[in-house]
C-alpha cells in the first residue's frame, strides 16, 4: 500500500513530502502508514508571505470581521467532521477521543467566534480597559490599547491533540488580526493537514493567513523577530530547548510554553465511600487515565487520598479500569485505544519502570492484558501505582509517563494533601473533589499559584461539570513552573497573546478618534435630527443630544414614593434626611431622576430604537432637592453590530442641575435597527 503523503502548505503552495521526510507508522497495526517532511521548505519565503501578505489582509479587517471568519471556518470544519473522524483513527484514537480532539477544536473556535463579536469592538483597536483621567481638568488622559503585532504566529503543537491543539491556538491568533504557521507534531501531522486542507480549500481566510509545515521546522526559529509569537505545546524539554534559540533570546521574540506537569486530584476528607463525592472521584480519575490513552497534557498523575481511603480508592479504581476494553480504536466496543507510536510506549513503559522503583503497581500488566487489537500495535492497559512514602519520593512527583498510568498516594491532613500537590513544581490543572467548602477554601488557598486552574466538584455540580481534564477556552489553560508558565485561552485573554498593548496618552479628540469610542472632553457632533430617529450606521460617534431642563417638585418627589412604595425616609423625612451625612434634607429618588431623563430624551414614535438593553457604570453624584431643575446629555458612545440587522448603541448620558453641575452619570445600552 503506498504511503500517505502529508504535504506543507507554505508561501501559497503545497508542498509534497522530500529530501529528509520521515515514516509515520500507524498506532493500530505499527506499520508504515504515511510520510512527511520535505528539507528544502523555504521557511524565510513562509514567514515572509505570512508577515506581508497574512498579516496586512488581516488587520485590514475589524475584530467583528475576523470574528465571522472564524465561524465560517468552524462550519467548514463541522461539515467535514466525518473524514476528519475517519483519519485520525490511525493515531490510535477512539470516536469518544475524537469528540474531544474535532469536535472539541471546533467548538472552540466557535466560543472565539462569538467571544469577538460580543466582547471585542467592530474595529481594529482593543481597548484594554477605560480611560485614565491624568490632568485636573480632562484634557490629557490616557488608554491601554491592543493592536495585533505585525508578525507572524508560529504554533508549535503535541500529538496527541492533532485538530484542538492547532484551533485552540489559530482561533485567537487569527481574531487577533496575526497569520498563523502551524507545526504540528509529525506523528499525528496528516490529522492537522487535513484540517488545514478543508479550511484553506473553502477560500474563508485571505492568502497568507494559514500555513503548514508536516515534518521539521527547518531554521525557522533563528528567523524570527519581536513581532513573531511562538506558542509551542510539548513536553518540558523540547520548550527549554526551543526557548534557548538565540533568535529567541536576542529578539525577546514571545514564547508561550504549555509543557507537560504532574497534575493532581485530592478526594477530601469528608468524600469518605458512599457519599456522591468518593464515586465522582474514582469515576473522574478513571476517565482521565483511560481518555487518550492517559495521553492528555491535563491527565491525573498523582492522585491523592485521605490515607484511610487509599485502599478503598485502589478497590474502586481496579473495579473500574478492569473493565475498560482496549484494542483497536474503530470498534465500538474498544474504551481505550493506542498510544500514538511504539517509540511513545516504550518511553511510556520506561517512565512506568521509573515511577515503580518508588511506588508498587496495584493494577494492569503491560505484558498481559486483553487486548482486542493487532499485538503490534502500540497498546499498554492502564496502570495504577501506590506510593506509600510521598514525602520521601521524587518520580512520582516529576516523571510525567504521558499514558495511562497514575499514582496514588495518601495524605494525613489537608495541608499535607496541599504539599503534595504543590510538589508537581507547578500543574495545568488539580481538582478536588469535596463538598466542604471550608476544605475547597484551604486548598485553593494553599495550592491556587502552583495551578492554571482549579477544579472543584461535587454532588451540586457534577451533573454539569465539564471534567477535571477538559480545557476550555472561556477559561485560561496553562500553568507555573513545570507546566511552562504559559498561558492560552480564556477568552479576550488568550486573544491578547498576540497584540501589544500600548498605554496611549493624548487629548480627549485624539484618543476618541484613535479608538472610534467617544469620551468624556473630546468633541460633540451635532445630531442634524432626533438620535432616537436616526438608524444605526446614520449615527456617528459623538453625536448628542441636549435636552430642556425639567424642574423637580416635592409633588414629584411625593408622587414618586406613593406611587413606587419607595417612601425611603431622605425622599420623606426632611429633618431624618439632614441627618444623613449626604443629604441637604429630602431628596429627589435617583430612580426619578433617571425616569425624568427618559422622559427628557426619548423619542416617542415608533423608530429604529428597538429596545432599551440595560444600564452601566450609573453613579449619582450630588443630591436633587425640589426646586432643582435637571437636563441631559445623551451621547453616542460606541456602536457595535450584532447582526445584519441591528447592533447595540452604548450612550453616555449625563444630567445636570441648574448650575451645570453632573448629578448623575451612566452609559445607557440600545439595540437599534441598521
Ligand atoms: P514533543 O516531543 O516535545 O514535541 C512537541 C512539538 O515540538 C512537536 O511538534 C515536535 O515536532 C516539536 N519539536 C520537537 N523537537 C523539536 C526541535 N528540536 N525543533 C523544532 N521542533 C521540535 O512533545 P510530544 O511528544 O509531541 O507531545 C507530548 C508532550 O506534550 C507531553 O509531555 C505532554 O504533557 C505535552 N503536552 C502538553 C500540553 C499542554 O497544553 N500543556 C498539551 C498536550 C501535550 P516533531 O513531532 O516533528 O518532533
Amino acid at each position: 500500500m503506498s504511503l500517505h503523503q502529508v504535504s506543507s502548505f507554505a508561501a501559497g503552495m503545497w508542498i509534497a513530502p522530500g529530501a529528509g521526510a520521515r515514516t509515520i507508522a500507524s498506532a493500530i497495526t505499527g506499520a508504515p502508514f504515511a510520510t512527511a517532511g520535505n528539507a528544502a521548505l523555504d521557511v524565510p519565503a513562509m514567514l515572509d508571505y505570512a508577515r506581508n501578505t497574512g498579516g496586512p489582509a488581516l488587520r485590514k479587517r475589524t475584530f467583528h470581521d475576523r470574528a465571522r471568519m472564524l465561524k465560517a471556518l468552524a462550519q467548514e470544519l463541522s461539515s467535514h467532521k466525518q473524514a476528519l473522524y475517519d483519519l485520525s483513527f490511525e493515531t490510535g484514537a477512539t470516536q469518544r477521543d475524537h469528540l474531544i480532539d474535532i469536535d472539541g477544536g471546533i467548538g472552540t473556535m466557535f466560543v472565539f467566534a462569538s467571544k469577538g463579536r460580543r466582547e471585542m469592538p467592530d474595529a481594529q483597536v482593543y481597548l484594554d480597559g477605560d480611560s485614565e483621567q491624568l490632568s485636573r481638568n480632562g484634557t490629557f488622559q490616557g488608554q491601554h490599547i491592543c493592536t495585533p503585532l505585525l508578525g507572524a504566529a508560529l504554533h508549535i503543537n503535541a500529538f496527541n491533540f492533532p485538530v484542538w491543539g492547532m484551533l485552540e491556538k489559530l482561533a485567537p491568533a487569527l481574531l487577533a488580526g496575526v497569520p498563523a504557521i502551524v507545526k504540528p507534531a509529525t506523528n499525528s501531522c496528516y490529522v492537522t493537514e487535513l484540517a488545514v486542507r478543508i479550511m484553506l480549500e473553502s477560500n474563508i481566510l485571505p492568502p497568507g493567513a494559514l500555513q503548514l509545515i508536516s515534518g521539521g521546522l527547518g531554521g525557522l526559529l533563528d528567523h524570527l523577530n519581536c513581532q513573531d509569537v511562538v506558542s509551542f505545546t510539548g513536553s518540558a524539554d523540547t520548550a527549554l530547548t526551543l526557548r534557548q534559540t538565540p533568535a529567541i533570546l536576542q529578539n525577546s521574540v514571545r514564547f508561550v510554553a504549555e509543557q507537560d506537569s504532574l497534575n493532581a486530584s485530592i478526594l477530601g476528607p469528608d468524600a469518605v465511600p458512599g457519599t456522591p463525592e468518593f464515586d465522582l472521584f474514582v469515576k473522574e480519575v478513571a476517565r482521565e487515565m483511560t481518555t487518550k490513552a492517559g495521553q492528555k497534557c491535563t491527565a491525573i498523575r498523582r492522585i491523592i487520598a485521605p490515607g484511610a481511603q487509599v485502599e478503598a480508592v485502589i478497590n474502586a479504581l481496579t473495579a473500574r479500569l478492569s473493565k475498560i476494553t482496549i484494542g483497536d480504536p474503530r470498534q465500538e466496543t474498544t474504551r481505550m485505544g493506542a498510544l500514538i507510536s511504539n517509540g511513545q510506549k516504550a518511553d511510556v513503559l520506561e517512565k512506568a519502570a521509573l515511577i515503580g522503583q518508588e511506588a508498587e503497581q496495584v493494577f494492569g500488566n503491560p505484558d498481559a492484558f486483553d487486548l482486542q487489537g493487532p499485538k503490534a500495535g502500540a497498546f499498554v492497559p492502564p496502570m495504577l501505582f501506590h506510593c506509600a512514602d510521598p514525602d520521601h519520593a521524587q518520580r512520582v512527583h516529576d516523571t510525567e509517563a504521558f499514558g495511562p498510568i497514575s499514582t496514588i498516594m495518601g495524605y494525613h491532613d489537608l495541608d499535607h494533601a496541599v504539599t503534595l500537590v504543590n510538589r508537581g513544581r507547578g500543574s495545568l490543572v488539580t481538582s478536588l473533589i469535596t463538598h466542604d467548602p471550608g476544605v475547597a477554601r484551604d486548598v485553593v488557598m494553599g495550592s491556587a499559584a502552583l495551578n492554571g486552574r482549579i477544579y472543584i466538584n461535587d454532588r451540586d455540580s457534577m451533573a454539569e461539570s465539564t471534567g477535571h481534564g477538559a480545557p476550555l477556552p472561556h477559561l485560561v489553560h496553562g500553568g507555573p513552573g513545570r507546566a511552562g508558565g504559559g498561558e492560552e485561552m480564556g477568552g479576550v485573554r488568550g486573544v491578547q497573546h498576540y497584540m501589544q498593548r500600548t498605554a496611549l496618552q493624548g487629548s480627549p479628540r485624539m484618543l476618541s478618534a484613535i479608538t472610534s469610542k467617544w469620551m468624556p472632553g473630546a468633541p460633540e457632533v451635532k445630531s442634524p435630527a432626533h438620535p432616537f430617529t436616526r438608524r444605526l450606521a446614520e449615527l456617528q460617534i459623538g453625536e448628542t443630544l441636549h435636552t430642556a431642563p425639567r424642574l423637580i417638585t416635592l409633588a414629584d418627589i411625593e408622587h414618586f414614593a406613593a406611587f413606587t412604595g419607595d417612601t425611603f425616609y431622605a425622599h420623606m423625612d426632611d429633618e431624618a434626611a439632614a441627618r444623613n451625612p449626604f443629604f441637604p434634607g429630602r431628596v429627589a429618588h435617583g430612580y426619578l431622576l433617571l425616569s425624568f431623563a427618559a422622559g427628557l430624551f426619548v423619542e416617542p414614535n415608533e423608530g429604529p430604537v428597538l429596545a432599551n438593553t440595560g444600564l452601566d457604570g450609573l453613579r449619582f453624584m450630588k443630591p436633587v432637592v425640589a426646586g432643582d431643575s435637571i437636563k441631559v446629555r445623551l451621547t453616542v458612545k460606541q456602536k457595535t453590530l450584532r447582526n445584519d440587522d441591528y447592533g447595540e448603541v452604548r450612550w453616555h448620558v449625563t444630567l445636570t442641575n441648574q448650575h451645570d453641575e453632573p448629578v448623575a452619570e451612566y452609559e445607557l445600552l440600545t439595540m437599534n435597527a441598521c
